[in-house]
């Protein structure tokens, strides 16, 4: 007999049978309780052929002891046995539940005896003699029942026990695990979530599943938690904020939130997918917080200067690329400045790169006062820090945040009793005036400060189209250049002048631009010069000239008051004898009063051939077009000349104002100069007036007479002109 457990109903015997074969299943095992010896052994020698494991017991009480091990599938009985009736060893499987089959073989075949035994669960009665055959079926046929129960019973054992190991599985599974009904409440909720949302399976039982998401991400819940979908469109990996929930389900806010991500899918009836068949969502709910947090200190690492806690060159670009995106939707300005500490390294070596670095701390931080919440300031390296300001009204703002910055880094900074003092170079880019890209403006506003550097170090300065290196390929703006007129390329712009007293608007400078098709707008520092070597300046300046007598004349019959139009003329242009002829058929031509025209001729040009430009110049007089001395100062510091010539205005050079830091030399000049055109009597303009500083520094100087340059407006089209002056001018519409 082998070793084994007790054979009970409910259980499964070990093996099953299937010849001996050694293999995976075992014969059924027959007992035969038979005291006669010829019966048992014939009983056996019938069997055993048949593959049963038979067995033999000669009396009742061996055979009770056999059946109580359990292990006996079947067990032939003969009623009548001398010590232990057959009877009784009925009633002994019976009681104590074991699984083996009995099947009476007896020669005492009453009605009474039969019945009594079926009623005592025998499996069948046989008397004696048997049929061989009704034997071996009726044997069989337990055989195959046990087989079947004990099948039976393995599957509801293993449903049963798979139920239990699922339930195990759930409330342990790390996860909180759910299911909503068809209109999102929960019907379902794992033991889990008693630890990850605070609140256990019963009292979220019944809730909406909007309860539990936190405030900022109910839309995108939404999209989520429903989920009808299936299979590989259905909701994965969605980060969301829950709320923290209290342990009877109600959130506050103070509980906090956890970062989730969510896994979910729609669940139908008979699992067709329609709308009609939908009964809810199964999803997983897994707890990323810590990895969430983890990602939080690693993103503000890569994204932060560690020394300053300030952003650093990465997010800074994103942050300028929207503002950026901002600004154009909302047609607002934005000023990028460029800082740069001065003379940082000196401070490393004398004091040490601690010190540098506290002072680097203290700077971030005096700087993070000058500018506003909405601003981003970065530092980009060393003592390098860029700072984007947002909707400005005008280039005036920047002006004052540059004039803040400069103001407060000059105050004393105390380290290890020294007294330290800090300034520094700052360059200004204005979007879109000079440059309507990230690069562009960083490149600019670089550019600019290092402007600062040349010329003296703690100040600021914005960017010119001056400070430009040429760096469009010449030969082939040069080829562009020919046809460009031809191909409607060529617009000008047009620069307001300012009469100092009353800030009306008193004059304007044309300003050539070409929009070329590849570049867009090209200032004439990148063509002019080709113009003029390839002698296209001649048709230029022509068509230069009949488009700004046109556009006067337009202005002047849409009613705006009478405006000096000033017109740069190039040294070649004097040089094409025809110059003056030329000149007044176009202005006679569009009917314009020759006063309203002005030609501008460089200090440089006239000088080049004074004596040929003399008498150009009294040409244009006779004809009363009046002449001004551009970019005056520039390197001529001879004044003699003027008194001989006939002019009518002088243009201060833009570098006089913008290299002017009120040092007492620079006044007595301008001073100087000022008198001279007051008794020359010829206009006085100002060009590259910037900042407040400039104008203010102007009025203190007793100037009243014209001003142009970015504080009053940049270069504009046309149509621009026309609404600057309309406000200007204080003119009803
Ligand atoms: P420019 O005659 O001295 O013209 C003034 C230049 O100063 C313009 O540059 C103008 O945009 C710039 N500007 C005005 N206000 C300020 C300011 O506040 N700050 C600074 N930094 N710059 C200011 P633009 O338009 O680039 O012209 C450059 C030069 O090209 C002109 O200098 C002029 O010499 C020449 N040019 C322009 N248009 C024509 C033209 O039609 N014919 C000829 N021959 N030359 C032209
Ligand atoms: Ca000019
Ligand atoms: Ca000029």
């Amino acid at each position: 007999m082998r070793s084994a457990h007790p054979l009970h109903a409910s259980q499964k015997p070990d093996k099953q049978y299937k010849g001996d074969n050694g293999g995976q299943e075992e014969a059924p095992s027959i007992l035969v309780v038979e005291d006669e010896p010829m019966m048992r052994r014939s009983l056996c020698d019938l069997l055993r052929p048949q593959g049963y494991q038979v067995h033999e017991a000669a009396g009742g009480l061996e055979a009770r002891k056999a059946l109580g091990s359990g292990l006996f599938h079947i067990a032939l009985i003969d009623l009548n046995l001398p010590d232990y009736s057959g009877q009784k060893l009925i009633e002994y499987v019976r009681q104590g539940e074991l699984a083996t089959k009995m099947i009476v073989v007896s020669g005492e075949a009453n009605f009474e005896n039969a019945a009594l035994a079926l009623q005592n669960g025998v499996f069948d009665f046989v008397s004696k003699p048997f049929d061989v055959s009704y034997l071996l079926k009726t044997i069989k046929k337990a055989a195959e029942e046990i087989a079947e129960i004990n099948e039976e019973s393995f599957e509801s054992q293993t449903i049963k026990l798979s139920d239990e190991i699922n339930r195990l599985i759930v409330d342990n599974s790390p996860d909180v695990i759910y299911i909503l009904d068809e209109n999102g409440y929960f019907v379902f909720v794992n033991q889990t979530s008693t630890e990850l949302i605070g609140c256990p399976p019963e009292n979220l039982i019944g809730t909406h599943y909007t309860s539990l998401v936190y405030k900022q991400d109910l839309k995108k819940a939404s999209y989520v938690f429903n989920e009808r979908r299936t299979g590989d469109r259905s909701t994965k990996g969605i980060e969301l904020r829950l709320n923290k929930m209290g342990s009877n389900g109600s959130s506050h806010a103070e509980s906090g939130y956890i970062y989730i991500e969510l896994i979910a899918k729609g669940i139908y009836k008979n699992e067709e997918i329609n709308k009609r068949n939908f009964v809810g969502t199964y999803g997983v709910i897994r707890d990323i917080t810590e990895r969430k947090r983890s990602e939080e200190i690693i993103n503000y690492h890569l994204y932060h200067d560690n020394l300053t806690s300030l952003p650093n060159r990465s997010l800074f670009n994103d942050r300028l690329h929207m503002a950026l995106l901002y600004a154009k939707r909302n047609k607002q300005k934005l000023a990028l400045m460029f800082l740069d500490l001065d003379r940082f390294k000196k401070i490393n070596d004398n004091f040490g790169h601690q010190a540098g670095d506290e002072i680097l701390q203290s700077v971030a931080h005096t700087l993070k006062g000058c500018v506003r919440e909405m601003d981003t300031l970065a530092r980009i390296g060393g003592d390098e820090f860029l700072l984007i300001t947002q909707d400005l009204s005008s280039p005036e703002d920047a002006t004052k945040i540059c004039e803040k910055i400069l103001d407060k880094l000059n105050q004393p900074i105390m380290y290890r009793g020294n007294e330290i003092r800090i300034t520094a170079s700052i360059g200004v880019s204005l979007y879109p005036e000079h440059g309507k890209t990230k690069n562009e403006l960083i490149r600019h506003a670089d550019m600019a400060m290092y402007r600062v550097k040349e010329v003296s170090c703690n100040g600021y300065c914005f960017y010119s189209d001056d400070f430009e290196v040429k760096d469009f390929p010449n030969l082939e703006l040069e080829n562009d250049l020919y046809s460009a007129l031809s191909k409607n390329e060529m617009v000008l712009y047009y620069q307001p002048q300012i009469e100092a007293v009353n800030e009306h608007v008193v004059g304007v400078e044309a300003l050539l631009r070409w929009n070329h098709p590849k570049y867009g707008i090209i200032t004439p520092s990148h063509f002019i010069p080709i113009a003029e070597q390839n002698g296209l300046i001649n048709e230029l300046g022509k068509w230069g000239l009949l488009q700004a007598c046109q556009d006067t004349k337009e202005l002047e019959a849409e009613g705006f008051p009478p405006l000096k139009t000033s017109f740069n003329v190039s040294v070649q242009q004097l040089h094409n004898p025809n110059f003056v002829k030329e000149v007044l058929e176009i202005v006679q031509g569009c009917c314009l009063d020759q006063n309203s025209i002005e030609l501008e001729i460089t200090e440089s040009s006239l000088m080049h051939d004074l004596q040929k430009a003399s008498a150009m110049l009294k040409l244009l007089t006779q004809a009363h077009i009046s002449v001004a001395i551009d970019d005056f100062g520039s390197g001529y510091s001879s004044l003699n000349y003027l008194q001989n010539l006939p002019i009518n205005t002088l243009k201060l050079d833009r570098a006089f104002i913008q290299n002017a830091n009120l040092a007492s030399s620079e006044k007595t000049i301008f001073t100087a100069i000022q008198s001279m055109a007051k008794s020359l009597d010829v206009n006085f303009v100002v060009e590259g007036v910037e900042t407040t500083a400039q104008k203010t520094y102007l009025e203190k100087l007793g100037f009243s007479s014209i001003i142009q340059g970015y504080y009053y407006s940049y270069p504009i089209p046309v149509s621009e002109l026309k609404a600057f002056i309309i406000n200007q001018n204080g003119i009803d519409t």
